[in-house]
């Protein structure tokens, strides 16, 4: 064996070591595209089935799109990224959790969004959910009560381009005076009674959806309606599982 061959040969193999790792990611990549599209039709699959508890029981196409685009791995931890595709909260931390896939579907597609629509969200956590709506609305606000949530979250969302999306730390519950009023309002996190401020600054003809219950109850996720005359209409829809909205309230 010459001196030569071996050099040409270590080359070699070092070439195929520097291929393999810059294709790698772009391999990962794919894969977590394909494992999106897999769920999502999933999701949609079973929302359609779900017939008997919920109307609509189509995703509106344009969900559908913003569900499939949205690249939740980007908002998993690390050691939980492998799974970001299964329909499945998973732990971001604190106590927190990102919600599972066709909760995050259902609640959106409940809001009948606008692409001019203004909505507030209550509990960023991970971002997800503000991503999935800053796919379909100009302008999204978020609330986190943790300040290390809030921040991840921001930068990562705004990591990912969605520049339309603007967070801040504190308390949900209050709602964002500024900002108000909302044509959409969605908490991801169970109080006992509607937050009554979320109300007043919830637009006529506008929709929130929030699950209500205790921590230790059955929680039910419930369409707030108020309609033209600001009247206040709501229906409980299923039961569901959610982390408290905590706070001094
Ligand atoms: N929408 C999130 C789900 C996060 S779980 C996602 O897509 O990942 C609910 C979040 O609500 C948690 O991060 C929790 O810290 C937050 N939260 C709880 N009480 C709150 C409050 N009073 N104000 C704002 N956020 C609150």
């Amino acid at each position: 064996m010459t001196l030569s061959y071996l050099r040409r040969s270590l080359v070699f193999l070092l070439l195929i070591a520097i291929s393999a790792l810059s294709l790698s990611p772009g391999i990962a990549q794919e894969n977590f595209e394909q494992q999106r599209e897999a769920l999502i039709e999933e999701v949609a699959e079973d929302l359609r089935r779900s017939e008997a508890i919920l109307e609509p029981t189509e995703l509106d196409p344009r969900v559908l799109r913003a569900m499939k685009t949205v690249p939740r791995h980007e908002y998993v931890p690390e050691k939980h990224k492998h799974q970001a595709y299964r329909n499945r909260p998973l732990p971001i931390g604190y106590g927190q959790t990102i919600s599972q896939p066709a909760i995050v579907a259902l609640m959106t597609n409940l809001l009948e969004l606008e692409p001019s629509d203004k909505v507030l969200e209550i509990g960023t956590g991970s971002g997800y959910q503000a991503a999935v709506l800053a796919e379909l609305v100009d302008q999204v606000f978020s609330i986190e009560i943790v300040p290390e949530l809030a921040e991840r979250a921001a930068r990562d969302l705004k990591r990912t381009g969605y520049n339309n999306v603007t967070t801040r730390q504190g308390d949900g519950y209050y709602g964002w005076e500024e900002q108000a009023p909302f044509d959409a309002i969605i908490v991801t996190a169970a109080a006992d009674h509607i937050p009554p401020r979320l109300l007043k600054q919830l637009k006529p003809g506008g929709r929130m959806v929030i699950p209500v219950g205790s921590r230790f109850m059955v929680q039910h996720l419930v369409l707030v309606k108020k309609t033209e005359d600001s009247d206040i209409l709501t229906e409980q829809l299923l039961p569901v599982q959610f982390v408290p909205l905590t706070g001094e309230h």
